[in-house]
């Protein structure tokens, strides 16, 4: 009767809360997190992921928050966080609130948090929604053996040892004794769990296929994955859970974990990325396809500190930060039409959850490499420059600012990477030592050093050096010798360059000065005669 009562005076006060509460979510401020557990380098889907929340978070005017899940201690690989940190410094993915950033839900940093988990395990341990468990590792591979596919859940509990079972005091008098224990939820069977996923739809999931998670460790006090991120993800004022596919199986355990808590009305809306599959082939892009195929699966560089080995990272093979985000950001989602390059600006502005694709996106890591080809085409002159000149260090050259700029903009359309300038350019820095054989052998006729030299003659005479300076000269001269045009910039080439490719030959000769010019075909003409 008062179930009866009460239920029909306070429907409508719950209409108005539901409308209440509709209007809050609505308007409830975009928090969103990346969360990476500090076991080692960033996967590139990592990164991505946390693109894709730094795009969604911008969108909206949200917050990006940068946590640290580090509960699982054996897992822990020092220097992780410092390289994640570092790799996104580089990428342009700015965090606003965080470990290293600071902001007013700290720490942010999970292990610093053990006095909240705790708070929290005792909430659900009071409420009869989590219990004590102190089954050994022994204990419980033998009910493995004893039970095929045994899963500690409603079935099984009761024949464990564990507070359920066993009378108050002896749970008591073993928590006094220091035994170990690990603190389970209690799942009810039987019951659908729903989640609305922004990318997957509507997935229903029966409880009764789900096991008594342990969320808390006596072992190290502290609380496993599951509790510490929906603990935080509640207390952070998250309100969008934007990851990668993997964590999708998680979903419903933490729908009831919200539910535990009574906290249903803050729960933040999932969204849960496609995966990151081979280039080839089915399955999930792993470190190995990147090995086999020649491309990196990290963002940096990463020199594991165990084993010393070092694996190639996209920052130290050369591509832009910028194309690296553009490629990143087309696998998984696109705009609607067939546009390819965009900014980070007008992805903030293009970027769509509800255009992510389901479908595990493969990773065409040529696309990057001609991403990287675009970004070098977009970049100015100057920019580009200012990468290669490092790079003529390295080989021992020093050269003028604005040549490097000039050699830059003739050139730059003829590599993917920046580094690939030297193979196309140096040339221009250093000249030929040898001339190619096959080279000579096709483009030296007889007459060559005959022809090379009158040629010195004209260059010689030319006051103007620029191209509009010497073309004209030179034409002429061909024209009224009567010479074959092909033969005599075939020569020139091979006096200037030591083989047959490279730009116009004015463009050469126009950076190399009539100077260096005229030594390097007097050598030539001595070498080759
Ligand atoms: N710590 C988890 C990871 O390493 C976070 C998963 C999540 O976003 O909930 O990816």
């Amino acid at each position: 009767m008062r179930e009866e009562v009460s239920k029909c005076c306070f429907w409508p006060l719950i209409l108005v809360g539901n409308q209440l509460k509709f209007e809050i979510m609505s308007e409830r401020k975009v928090r969103v997190r990346f969360a990476p557990s500090p076991t080692g380098p960033l996967h590139i889907g990592g990164v991505r992921t946390a693109l894709y929340n730094y795009l969604f978070a911008r969108q909206h005017g949200g917050d990006m928050i940068f946590r640290i899940e580090d509960t699982d201690s054996n897992r822990f690989v020092p220097g992780a966080e410092e390289y994640i940190l570092e790799s996104f410094r580089w990428l342009g993915i700015q965090f606003d609130e965080g470990v290293s950033f600071g902001g007013n839900y700290g720490p942010y940093r999970q292990s610093e948090r053990r006095e909240i988990y705790k708070k929290y395990v005792k909430v659900l341990l009071d409420a009869d929604k989590a219990y004590i468990a102190f089954d050994t590792p022994e204990e419980l591979a033998k009910k493995r053996e004893e039970i095929a596919n045994f899963q500690y859940d409603a079935s099984t509990r009761m024949q464990m040892r564990n507070s359920l079972t066993l009378p108050k005091e002896e749970v008591d008098r073993l928590i006094a004794e220091g035994t170990q224990y690990v603190v389970r939820f209690k799942i009810e069977p039987g019951e659908d769990v729903h989640v609305d996923d922004l990318i997957r739809g509507h997935v229903v999931v029966n409880s009764s296929i789900l096991d008594d998670k342990v969320l808390y460790k006596s072992a190290d006090e502290l609380p496993t994955y599951h509790l510490a991120n929906i603990v935080d993800d509640h207390l952070m004022e998250v309100s969008h859970v934007i990851r990668g596919e993997e964590w999708l199986p998680s979903a419903p355990l933490h729908v009831l974990l919200y539910r535990a808590f009574g906290w249903e009305d803050t729960m933040p809306q999932f969204a849960h990325l496609p995966l990151l599959l081979k280039p080839e082939g089915n399955g999930k892009l792993s470190k190995r396809d990147g090995d086999r195929l020649g491309f990196p699966v990290f963002p940096l560089e990463w020199h594991d500190p165990k084993s010393g080995e070092v694996s190639s990272g996209y920052r130290e093979k050369g591509y832009l930060p910028e194309a690296v985000i553009n490629f990143l950001a087309l696998l998984g989602w696109n705009p609607g039409n067939d546009q390819e390059l965009m900014s980070m600006d007008e992805l903030i502005k293009l970027f769509d959850l509800s255009r992510c694709s389901k479908a595990g996106a493969k990773f065409d890591y040529k696309k990057g490499i001609w991403f990287n080809h675009e970004y070098i085409l977009q970049k100015s002159d100057e920019e580009v420059a200012h990468l290669f000149v490092p790079i003529l260090k390295e080989h021992g050259i020093e050269a003028p600012f604005e040549k490097v700029q000039t050699i830059v903009g003739m050139m730059k359309n003829r590599v993917n990477f920046v580094s690939e300038l030297w193979d196309v350019a140096s040339f221009f820095f250093v000249a030929p030592e040898t001339y190619d054989e096959k080279t000579v052998r096709k483009r030296w006729k007889e007459n060559s050093a005959q022809q090379m030299t009158e040629l010195m003659e004209v260059l010689c005479g030319i006051e103007d050096f620029s191209i509009e300076g010497q073309e004209p000269v030179v034409m002429n001269w061909i024209a009224e010798k009567g010479y074959g045009t092909g033969d005599v910039m075939n020569a020139f080439r091979l006096t200037l360059v030591g083989e047959g490719k490279g730009p116009h030959m004015f463009d050469i000769t126009s950076v190399l000065g009539k100077e260096e010019t005229l030594r390097r075909m007097q050598r030539a003409i001595e070498v080759l005669k």
